[in-house]
């Protein structure tokens, strides 16, 4: 797993340049096309040895009035709450300015890393600009002209040491400290499950075929709240994500296709819209797997469940069109069975059935995404985690490898979202994988975990 580097700051310091820089010809959705304005890009980037995804508040104009200065707040927040680094650019060549100011605070209330760059900065022209960029207390400006490609070389610089602790943390390993959580600290991890809340939604990817009603689903969740972000044209006919309340429930729900279908783009960027869903699904926490009644579980609806599952993302899965089923009984016993036997990784994961058409079901539909996402938060305190593993021991021995008994010695909660747990044990290499699928049955089972992907971790204690 990479890390998201997004690319903020106001409009003309230069943005799009280091983003096209950054991403080259693997660009899946390009500007040139009429109508097409994303208010964020993604694109895949490539610098150095390092592959990351940027992401780029593209397609605003000039901040001139008031409503274009609060569509620009809003949308930097999302970009740097969705980015572990924030790259943020000034023009060296115009200077600070007080738009600049209002960026750099947002930045240091919410970034999680900042690196300021100066732009357009070749040229003796550019340096007093490089100085006063000191002034934004945001550290030592780095020099860039994304223009001309230079300064890449310290931006690699800067983002190595991070990208290696990226690095370490998608490993999933537990660190240290979780690792001897105290008993009280773990079950305080309880009270800290993050409900959605309107400045934080729960992140939603619909996804499935071609066809199968992602957009007549998304447009009946949409229903009034359609207009998101304002009246300017452009910004709301592509977003990548709008955000909507669920009867109570704000949610985030990610998935181009439909809003473009709406907008009348064709061919080229309807072509993308699998893709676009597969995308999705890394910036959501669940996904809606939506299938048609009609033809379920085809290969292409379990590579998305499946890539869901391995991304470590609560999954539900809608089995849409229920309206035209005639025989409903015997088709969700089908349905069930199938789910079971070709999705074995995500036992338990509801199923529901809906009609996006006649909008039957999607209260169900909401229960079981709210379901799933609390499972997926789920975190078990240390005390019953390890008498649970002292019954599993003894039910059922870790195997004798060479004739000796690999020795589970200790167990916790390593994280949550979705729940990872670390066993310390002699041997970890030796431990087979048919062991730690019992152990991870069981923790289903036990704490009443269905569906979520469980990550189990063996470790050695060195
Ligand atoms: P954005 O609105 O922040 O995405 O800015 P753009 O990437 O569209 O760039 C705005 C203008 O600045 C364009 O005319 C670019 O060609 C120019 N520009 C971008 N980077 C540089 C640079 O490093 N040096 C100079 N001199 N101009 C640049
Ligand atoms: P997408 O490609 O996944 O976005 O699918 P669409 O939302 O465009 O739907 C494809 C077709 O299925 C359209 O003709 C819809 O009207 C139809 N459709 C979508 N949902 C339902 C449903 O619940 N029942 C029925 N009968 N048709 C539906």
């Amino acid at each position: 797993m990479s890390f998201t580097l997004a690319i903020v700051g106001r409009p003309n310091v230069g943005k799009s340049t280091l983003f096209n820089r950054l991403v080259g010809k693997r660009l899946a959705l390009v500007d040139d096309q009429p109508g097409v304005t994303r208010d964020l890009r993604e694109g895949a980037a490539r610098l150095g040895d390092l592959r990351f995804t940027v992401i780029d508040t593209a397609g605003l104009e000039d901040a001139t009035d008031d409503s274009l200065q609060g569509r620009m707040r809003r949308l930097t927040e999302r970009a740097v709450d969705m980015a572990d680094v924030c790259l943020f650019m000034i023009d060296a060549r115009t200077g600070i300015t007080p738009t600049d100011q209002i960026f750099a605070e947002i930045l240091r209330k919410r970034a999680k890393h900042v690196i300021l760059a100066a732009n357009k900065a070749e040229g003796r022209a550019a340096d007093a600009g490089v100085i006063e960029a000191y002034s934004l207390g945001l550290g030592e400006p780095l020099r860039l002209s994304a223009e001309h490609g230079e300064g890449l070389g310290d931006l690699l610089a800067e983002l190595m040491p991070l990208a290696a602790e990226f690095e370490e943390q998608a490993e999933e390993t537990a660190p240290e400290t979780d690792v001897t959580l105290s008993e009280e600290e773990a079950d305080e991890g309880i009270a800290d499950l993050r409900w959605p809340t309107p400045e934080k939604p729960m992140q939603i990817a619909v996804v499935g075929r071609p066809n199968a009603g992602k957009s007549t689903l998304i447009n009946k969740l949409l229903g009034e709240d359609r207009l998101l972000t304002g009246p300017e044209a452009g910004i709301t006919r592509d977003a990548i994500s709008l955000q909507v309340d669920w009867d109570g429930l704000p949610v985030r729900i990610w998935d181009t296709a439909g809003m473009r279908k709406k907008a009348r783009v064709q061919d080229k960027v309807e072509k993308l819209s699998v893709a676009d869903g597969l995308r999705a699904v890394k910036f959501a926490e669940v996904v809606i797997v939506l299938l048609d009644a009609a033809i379920p579980f085809e290969q292409q609806d379990l590579r998305i469940a499946d890539l869901a599952e391995r991304e470590g993302r609560a999954v539900v899965v809608a089995v849409n069109k229920w309206d035209v089923e005639d025989e409903k009984q015997q088709k969700l016993r089908e349905l069930k069975e199938a789910f079971a036997r070709l999705l074995p990784q995500l036992r338990g994961a509801p199923l529901v059935t809906v009609s996006a058409k006649t909008g039957r079901g999607l209260d169900r539909l909401r229960e079981a995404v709210e379901r799933a996402y609390t499972i997926w938060n789920t975190r078990v305190p240390t005390a019953q985690l390890n008498r649970w593993l002292t019954g599993m021991v003894e039910a059922h021995p870790p195997p004798a490898p060479q004739g000796r008994r690999i020795k589970l010695r200790y167990m916790t909660q390593a994280k949550t979202r979705p729940p990872g747990f670390v066993v310390m044990c002699s041997h970890p290499d030796r431990m087979p994988d048919s062991y730690t699928r019992y152990l991870v049955n069981g923790l289903r089972e036990a704490f009443d975990m269905p569906g979520t992907p469980i990550r189990l971790y063996m470790r050695g204690q060195g």
